[in-house]
């Protein structure tokens, strides 16, 4: 009875992983906390190593992981509260300056980034379409609080779309 709950958690686990982080390689969820107004997730990066921003050397010495609050899309019409657990690596080149680095996850954060990758996309879409004031107007109204100039801001971050050459 108790190995069949215990399956029946894990597919769930795996479900819910599906769901909220898809096309996400390595990356748990521990939990999901559902109430009116918001969805809590933990989630765990489950790396085993990650390149230095630095110096490029690979490194799987952990030396210490931490609790990162990315703000996420909204999902199901509710905001979500992503917990996410990232460990930092120590780089083991004796040439590199930094010391320890954060392992990121592709798709999902980037460094010193606020938001999500997601989030980010969806606000510099809305902001392509309606810049500024619009703009975080809309976001408002999706649950997102946004200023008008970070709206412009992402926008502005945008790759230049690419031009074919002329035949
Ligand atoms: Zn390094």
């Amino acid at each position: 009875m108790v190995g069949l709950k215990v399956r029946a958690m894990e597919e769930v686990v795996l479900r819910l992983k599906e769901l909220l982080f898809p096309s996400i390689a390595d990356i748990a969820v521990l939990s999901v906390d559902v109430n009116i107004e918001i969805v809590r997730v933990e989630a765990q990066c489950t790396t085993v190593g990650a390149a230095c921003p630095g110096c490029g050397t690979w490194s799987t010495r952990v030396h210490s992981s931490f609790l990162r609050s990315p703000a996420d899309a909204p999902s199901a019409g509710r905001g979500v509260l992503l917990q996410l657990r990232v460990r930092r690596f120590r780089c083991r080149s004796t040439m590199c300056a930094r010391r320890t680095f954060v392992g990121q996850k592709p798709g999902l954060t980037r460094r010193y980034g606020q938001r999500t990758e997601r989030l980010r996309s969806t606000l510099a879409a809305v902001g392509l379409a309606l810049a500024g004031r619009a703009g975080a107007r809309l976001a408002s109204v999706l649950g997102v609080s946004i200023s008008r100039s970070t709206v412009l801001r992402l926008v502005d971050a945008l790759p230049e779309p690419e031009i074919p050459p002329r035949e």
